[in-house]
């Protein structure tokens, strides 16, 4: 069975053709430029790029092109259409609606682009391609959709709710949702086949990338995590803000004279790592600056790693203990210094770190806590494509 899974922007469409037998990529791409031009990069298993120059009005020519890609030419990995079985969906927001993957019905689209308010840079876009997919392809092929909200669905109250006049949750569901989800859920599957099982494990698992999140997991549910009502929560990332007294928003706002629209674009593309350092938001460079002399890019590398610590801290004290944190994002997997500042000097936390492994280790899927440690520290490279085709063939496969 092979699985096409798409992860739509309102101005991108990146997709991977993924054998379901081999669980191999056999190919893989990006869609550009969307309702302002047209640029697709196609890659495949064998090293083969194709870039090409396109005109992409909406997201169904951006399919049009990828599935001509796919099926055309001598480069063609499928000659049918009819053998992609089916297309799985990430889904940024699904509110307090869906708890799983589902089946992408007429009623499932409609809802998810009801609670576009939520996520308005994203859902708008999902749906837009979902549709777009529906008219490409041969009719009746199934497509799933997979929640990066799902997984948090499992927070009770205590850690989603708000001190804010309840009115606004009733009025517009404002509570946190967490995000990330597919792939907080895809390295905790893959420590439970690591370690025999999570059943009454307590395990913080660190996504940290361009955009970063922690969450807290209980018996292998999510029980809490870093990010909220939107993905600008938690720790600070590459150009988002993270967390900030709500304060300084509205002072901002007043002494600069800002919209909400203003003030929303520079928490989201002007903070973080890029708005502290002043030069970049792409850690590797950060760290390059701060070796070469940028002070400000030191402090910035200083408090994302200060952060990460307080929050498997305080998320080891909400569980009641901890047994396991695993590393997964861009940087989580890359970075040994960052993995040897966070977990260094946490014997009181049970962590006993062994930095030969984590340097060796770098980049890679292992162990790299000491055999003696209490608390165990993986790096688990994650692969949320991966699950959304899981998801996507299990529940293709229930629907026979
Ligand atoms: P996204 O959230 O967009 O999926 P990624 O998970 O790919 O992002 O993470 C991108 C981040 O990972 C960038 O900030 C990049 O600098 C960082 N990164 C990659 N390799 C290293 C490394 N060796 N050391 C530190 N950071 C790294």
């Amino acid at each position: 069975m092979k699985v096409l899974v798409i992860n739509a922007g309102s101005s991108s469409l990146k997709y991977q053709l993924i054998d379901m037998t081999s669980e191999d990529v056999i190919a893989k791409g990006n869609c550009e430029r969307i309702g302002i031009g047209g640029l697709i990069t196609h890659k495949l298993a064998d090293g083969t790029t194709i870039q090409e120059e396109a005109d992409f009005p909406t997201h169904t020519e951006a399919f049009v092109k990828l599935v001509e890609l796919l099926t055309t030419g001598d480069k063609a990995v499928v000659t049918d259409l009819s053998e992609i079985a089916a297309v799985g969906h990430r889904i940024v927001q699904g509110g307090k609606y869906f708890s799983e993957s589902v089946l992408a019905t007429d009623e499932v689209i409609d809802r998810i682009e009801s609670i576009s308010d939520l996520a308005p840079l994203h859902n708008p876009a999902h749906v837009q391609a979902i549709r777009a997919c529906q008219k490409v392809f041969p009719a009746g092929t199934p497509q799933v959709v997979v929640f990066d909200t799902a997984f948090h669905q499992t927070m009770p109250p205590k850690a989603y709710m708000y001190g804010l006049p309840y009115e606004y949750y009733e009025k517009y569901q404002v509570r946190k949702y967490g995000f990330h989800g597919t792939s907080h859920r895809f390295v905790t599957a893959r420590l439970a086949e690591l370690i025999g099982g999570v059943e009454g494990k307590k395990v913080v698992t660190c996504h940290l990338g361009n955009g970063s999140s922690i969450a807290a997991v209980d018996n292998g549910k999510c029980v809490d995590t870093t990010m909220g009502f939107t993905p600008l929560d938690g720790l600070v990332m590459g150009t988002r803000s993270g967390a900030v007294d709500p304060s300084v928003i509205l002072y901002i706002m007043k002494h600069e004279n800002l919209t909400p629209d203003e003030m929303s674009n520079i928490l989201n593309k002007q903070s973080g790592f890029l708005g502290m350092s002043g030069v970049t938001s792409d850690s590797r460079d950060l760290i390059k600056a701060s070796e070469e002399g940028s002070e400000r890019s030191q402090e910035t590398i200083d408090k994302f790693r200060y952060q990460i610590r307080k929050y498997i801290g305080s998320y080891a004290a909400a569980m009641g203990g901890l047994d396991a944190v695993v590393f997964t994002g861009g940087i989580g997997e890359n970075s040994d210094e960052l993995r040897h500042d966070v977990c260094t000097n946490m014997e009181v936390l049970g962590i006993h770190f062994d930095d030969a492994k984590n340097v060796e280790l770098n980049r890679h899927e292992g162990k790299i806590s000491k055999d003696d440690s209490k608390v165990q520290v993986w790096i688990i490279p994650t692969n949320e494509e991966l699950l959304i085709a899981r998801d996507t063939k299990h529940i293709v496969e229930g629907m026979k």
